[in-house]
């Protein structure tokens, strides 16, 4: 029996598996020591893996309806309603809404089908819910969308930040690097508004109000500033400065006003601003809890502004890292797979549309950007939208206002759904489902959050009539006519055109490109080892920018609205340790299922006290948008007047802590990433224990 090197399935540390196939669909699973993301160890996810590999649940047939139907029968139908809708209605009246789960090689078909033969650049990814403020930050200050760190810099930092992320649970391998350079002397800081078992761990924890990062942020840039640790050389050198930027900084961002805006003790807010003034070897590490914000990007800004301003970008040690939720949300940002990008990191500006449609050889380009998910189900929900087709994904459960969502769906004329799930919150609307191949049944790559890019690899062969995604989608292009530019037969031959188009007509000004890749051969691509692009950018003071520069951004911390009459409480939203998602994969381990065995809603001591809550009673969550209801947790590490909740649960899986139906709609003006952590809500008991 031979070991299969593949990635994990789960979450973007991108973390190498060596998995060896024992039996009909048995797996035994271990870390692949020879990764440079993981270097043999497995969290809790990783290491069950195994368990989730049955047919359990699994669609193996394409249906039409309710009706088995042959892939010739469903794959004529779908491209038929595509061509009929674009025909009777234009290009922007369809759209696709993807995956983090798609590999490159998926991603990059689906991009190149809407964008360059539709016409429109309506293809969003559930990605867009994840990182995206991240993306319209980098490109703000960098002039593209490059994360500057590395894993590496994590193990040569004298000082590690982490901003909203409870890396310990959402990304545990990244926090067992932490930890051990903890261990050799390193400090840790955490800013959150839980004590989270990551803020349990740290030197330091703030506790900040929730929205109150671009105030921390700009009081930190603005002691750095009097402590004369701005590096005045990087910034003449290498950094645009608006006019107005340290004017503005300057106001509100004394010590004792950002302690009573951030809602800290000044005396914990001096010791951070201590430490960061005096360790060059900071990594600040920033995950969903800054993301995912109606005021994200400029929060991720506040982030570059503090490291460019101190010259700790492109140094060992010395970086803005922000970590990915999917194993391949960077893949997709590669091939341009959000809305907002074309492809390969190029915008829609018309030599880079231009270009793209050469390289294609297309009929056509998408002349602008598209809906953002939000918008995108907004205008499903309209009217405007006539057919959707979802890859991967249930944002029936994972979208805002998840049951606006699910109206949207049922009127839209015409749904598809591929995925490996026989039914899911999401296809119970389906038109057509398509059955796709799962993890382990299917080749391609994946880049994980410090642009390593790896393979993934068959394990077994598709079940039932299952086929990978590239398939599926070339299969649906040719079948709308464009039969050569969707003539793949593996997904090497999609690799290598991907890798072409990042360098095509490339004059030096874009980071990312894979030229080495373009003509790897097919065994080449089966022997690939995980590689990193793009090196220590900007070690060299050199960016993507026109004129080679980075970019400051002024950023202002936003008045945080008072509490409403009938939603006093504030609602978070997050993770568990053990789950993934909307519990798709996950839920077939049982193992996984004990760490926490049902949705609960965690509430401050006195506010649980005021409002009659017992830990292990029964309470409904209510916010402008939908209730759910929950099992207590009275617990010390919630601030007062905030309540949280996981976001795994559905209807499939749980009579209550169906998360999804109550954050808002409302997002980020820069990124369109809706904001999933301040939502006005109230509790009230239903049953005491
Ligand atoms: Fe998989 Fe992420 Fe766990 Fe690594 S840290 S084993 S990638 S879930």
């Amino acid at each position: 029996m031979t070991a299969i090197k593949t990635t994990c399935a789960y979450c973007g540390v991108g973390c190498g598996i060596r998995a060896t196939v024992t039996g009909d669909r048995q797996v035994r699973i271990e870390g692949d020591p020879d990764h440079p993301a993981n270097r043999g160890k497995l969290c809790s996810k990783g290491t069950h893996l195994g368990e989730t590999v049955g047919l359990e649940g699994r669609l193996l047939t394409p249906m039409i309806g309710k009706r088995r139907a042959s892939w010739d029968k469903a794959l004529d139908l779908v491209a038929k309603r595509f061509r009929d809708t674009i025909a009777q209605h234009g290009p922007d009246s369809v759209a696709f809404y993807v995956s983090g789960q798609l590999l490159t090689e998926d991603y990059y078909l689906a991009n190149k089908l809407m964008k360059g033969f539709i016409g429109s650049a309506n293809i969003d990814t559930n990605s867009r819910l994840c990182m995206s403020s991240a993306v319209a930050g980098h490109t703000r200050a960098f002039g593209e969308d490059i994360v500057p760190a590395t894993y590496e810099d994590i193990d040569a930092a004298d000082l590690i930040v982490l901003v909203g992320s409870n890396t310990a649970w959402c990304h545990p391998i990244i926090y067992q690097r932490i930890r051990a350079r903890c261990d050799a002397g390193a400090k840790l800081v955490v800013i959150d508004p839980r004590r989270t078992e990551t803020a349990e761990q740290a030197d330091l924890h703030l506790a900040l109000r929730p929205g109150s990062d671009v105030a921390l942020m700009n009081g930190a840039l603005a002691w750095a500033r009097a402590a004369g640790v701005v590096d005045a050389d990087f910034l003449t050198a290498s950094v645009t400065t608006p006019e107005d930027f340290w004017t503005t900084l300057d106001e509100g961002s004394d010590l004792w006003s950002v302690a009573k805006t951030c809602d800290v003790a000044p005396a914990d807010l001096r010791r951070f601003y201590e430490l960061f003034a005096a360790t060059p070897r900071t990594v600040t590490l920033f995950s969903q809890g800054i993301n995912q914000s109606t005021t994200g990007t400029d929060q991720v800004n506040a982030i570059l502004n503090l490291h460019l301003a101190t010259g700790r970008i492109g140094k060992p040690g010395a970086a803005p890292f922000s970590i990915t939720g999917q194993p391949n949300a960077m893949g997709g940002r590669e091939v341009g797979g959000l809305a907002s990008t074309l492809a390969a990191h190029m915008d829609f500006a018309p030599e880079n549309r231009a270009r793209v449609q050469r390289f294609w050889a297309a009929p056509t380009i998408a002349p602008k950007p598209g809906l953002k998910a939000v918008d995108l189900f907004r205008e499903l929900g309209q009217g405007r939208i006539k057919a959707l087709w979802i890859m991967a994904t249930n944002p029936a459960v994972s979208m805002p206002d998840a049951g606006a969502v699910r109206e949207a769906l049922a009127a839209c004329p015409f749904v598809v759904v591929s995925d490996v799930i026989a039914e899911t919150d999401s296809s119970a609307h389906a038109h057509v489902r398509l059955p796709a191949a799962a993890w382990g049944e299917k080749d391609g790559t994946v880049t994980n959050s410090d642009r390593t890019i790896s393979r993934q690899r068959a394990l077994f062969p598709p079940p039932g009539d299952a086929k990978p995604d590239w398939w599926i989608i070339k299969e649906v292009g040719r079948r709308m006519g464009w039969k050569t530019a969707f003539a793949y037969d593996r997904p090497a031959e999609i690799w290598r055109e991907h890798c072409r188009l990042s360098h095509y007509e490339n004059d030096g000004s874009r980071l990312f490109a894979l030229p080495g890749q373009s003509s790897a051969g097919n065994a080449d691509y089966d022997a690939m080892q995980p590689f990193r692009w793009g090196g220590t950018p900007f070690a060299d003071g050199h960016f993507p920018t026109a004129d080679g520069r980075a970019r400051l951004v002024t950023v202002t911390q936003k008045p945080l609205p008072a509490p409403l009459r009938d939603w006093p409480l504030t609602l978070n939203t997050g993770r568990y340790r053990d789950h993934w998602h909307t519990m798709t994969r996950t839920g077939l381990a049982p193992k996984l299922a004990r760490h926490r065995e049902e949705p609960l809603v965690e509430v401050h001591p006195d506010d649980a006290t005021r409002l009659n809550l017992t830990d292990g009673g029964l309470a409904r969550v209510g916010t402008p948008q939908g209730t759910s209801l929950y099992r207590v947790s009275v617990s010390t590490g919630q601030r007062p007047g905030e309540l949280f909740v996981p976001i795994h649960w559905t209807d499939r899986t749980a009579t209550g802590g169906r998360t999804g139906l109550l954050p808002r709609p409302l997002t980020d003006p820069y990124s369109g990433q809706p904001g999933f952590k301040r939502t006005p809500a109230s509790i009230a008991a239903v049953a005491t224990r």
